[in-house]
């Protein structure tokens, strides 16, 4: 209603607000960024290693009496040594994920974004490339950007057509991002490995969507963020924004509008 002067999200995504109502009314936002990178970037590598691993699928084979003999090529994916990753959106998460999957023994980071940034990219030696570049040749695609009517649909027929058939595609920015039509068309007809996703459209995913009965897709209801202490954290951080908001004063984290 009118008497709106603060909007508080526990979230660093902002694509979920009407901006240009909240920039027009003169309403102030508070949002959660930095408390949640480390916790989203551990889950997005949790879900590149479930997928190009095939964990869930493994497992089930366990459960439903699959695991009989050993066999050299059953239950082979794709590992991280050696490998190219591709991420789509070098920012704070872009950045923490970068960090923890260069250990594994990744030869080369490519990354795309509005524009170069030599000093982020430094630290991984990263290359600033075309989207369309970054497709062709990653054995990895992480996608950890925001959704800006920019990125809406990014990952299209042509972006999966331009991947590797061994290549796993990653989502944890937010399901928008994709077409998901065309992932589920390059999935299923082996143009690209496998893809892990904690971000959908809709939320949730109905339970006989398409895509949930791909072997190659793993899918978890977009948990990001999802630990004790980082939810907590974000709590405090979302409580202090709108009370700072309500007293006039500076927010801990006020978004720009
Ligand atoms: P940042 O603002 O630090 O990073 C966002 C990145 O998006 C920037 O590096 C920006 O690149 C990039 N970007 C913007 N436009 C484009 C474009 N056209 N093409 C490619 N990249 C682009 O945000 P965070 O890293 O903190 O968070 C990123 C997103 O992750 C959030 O917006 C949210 O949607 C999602 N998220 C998901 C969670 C989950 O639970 N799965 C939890 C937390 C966040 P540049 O700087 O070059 O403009």
């Amino acid at each position: 209603g009118p008497d709106l002067k603060v909007i508080s999200t526990l979230s660093v995504g902002f694509d979920h607000l009407a901006l240009d109502e909240i920039k027009k009314r003169g309403i102030r936002v508070g949002y959660t960024p930095d408390v949640l990178t480390d916790a989203t970037a551990e889950l997005s590598v949790a879900l590149l290693l479930s997928a190009c691993r095939r964990l869930p699928e493994a497992a089930e084979q366990v459960k439903s009496g699959g695991w009989t003999t050993w066999k050299p090529l059953w239950m082979c994916g794709y590992g991280l040594s050696d490998s190219t990753v591709g991420i789509i959106g070098l920012g704070r998460i872009g950045q923490a994920v970068a960090r923890r999957l260069k250990p594994f023994g990744v030869r080369k980071f490519l990354y795309t974004g509005s524009g170069p940034k030599p000093e982020t990219a430094a630290e991984f030696g990263a290359e600033f490339v075309p989207l369309t570049r970054l497709a062709e040749e990653s054995d990895f695609v992480v996608v950890t950007c925001a959704l800006t009517p920019a990125t809406h649909g990014m990952c299209n027929k042509d972006f999966f057509g331009r991947m590797k058939k061994t290549s796993v595609f990653v989502n944890t920015s937010r399901g928008a991002v994709v077409n998901q039509e065309d992932l589920y068309d390059a999935l299923a007809n082996g143009q690209i490995a496998a893809a892990g996703l904690d971000v959908t459209t809709p939320e949730p995913l109905p339970t006989d969507h398409p895509l949930l009965s791909l072997q190659n897709c793993v899918i978890l209801p977009h948990i990001g963020s999802a630990t004790y202490a980082t939810r907590s954290t974000m709590a405090v951080l979302a409580a202090n924004n709108l009370l700072a908001g309500l007293r006039g004063e500076p927010m801990p984290h006020e978004l720009k509008l």
